[in-house]
């Protein structure tokens, strides 16, 4: 793979301060949030005859019947992921293309990423190699049973939606963490669990619609 640093052309710049700007109005505050968007080259997480469209705040076909994420709903998950300071572990579900995992990367310790399909898996660690985000570690893996051996985590987070939460996830979440996800089949709510000493508390962020989270592994 060959990766531009420079973006597409000279309105790139101006292309995502736009993008920026739409992701403020809408209501995103957190500044290193903003940053790590305007930082993250979109361009490169989707094919090339997409690039042109890459700024734009909406999801894009990343081939498998998958999408990258909106730009607006990957700047509220990770709004939401540092809300409370910087969390040393993450686990992320459904990284996809991985630009959800290069947006939150600079903000945490660790990000452990799981990803369903093999074939957007090993494109995935290709950008981000390429981008040297050194901190994240990508697994072919199923999570609806998370990731054992590296839990328990600050934050989970989940790009793709359960019809209820899976209890392996919480199981897997570190005393006052936080799991952040869709939840719900063709009506889904963002859901913010947050482990507390009185124990789960719910939150309901905002409805959203995510592809469905699916068991198992594909090739
Ligand atoms: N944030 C990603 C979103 C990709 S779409 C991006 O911006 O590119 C959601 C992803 O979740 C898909 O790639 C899908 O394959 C994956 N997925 C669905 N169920 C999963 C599961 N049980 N475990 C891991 N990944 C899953």
């Amino acid at each position: 793979m060959t990766v531009d640093r420079r973006g597409i052309g000279m309105t790139s710049k101006r292309t995502r301060e736009r993008l920026i700007q739409r992701l403020m109005d809408q209501g995103i505050k957190d500044y290193s949030v903003l940053d790590s968007i305007r930082e993250t080259p979109r361009h490169l997480f989707v094919d090339e005859a997409l690039a042109h469209r890459a700024y734009e705040d909406t999801a894009l076909p990343i081939g498998f019947n998958q999408t990258i994420s909106q730009p607006y709903i990957v700047a509220r998950m990770t709004e939401l992921a540092i809300a409370h300071g910087k969390p040393e572990k993450v686990l992320e579900i459904g990284s996809g293309s991985g630009y959800q995992t290069a947006v939150i990367a600079p903000l945490v310790g660790q990000v452990y990423a799981l990803e369903r399909i093999r074939g957007l898996l090993e494109k995935s660690r290709a950008r981000i190699r390429e981008l040297r985000l050194r901190n994240v570690q990508l697994r072919h893996g199923d999570g609806l049973v998370g990731w054992a051996k590296e839990a328990p985590f600050d934050v989970i987070i989940a790009a793709a939606a359960p019809e209820r939460i899976p209890g392996e996830l919480l199981e897997q979440l570190a005393p006052g963490g936080r799991l952040i996800l869709p939840v719900g089949g063709v009506k889904q709510s963002l859901v913010v669990i947050d482990s507390t000493e009185e124990g789960l508390k719910e939150t309901v962020v905002e409805p959203v619609t995510f592809v469905p989270m699916l068991p198992g592994t594909l090739r």
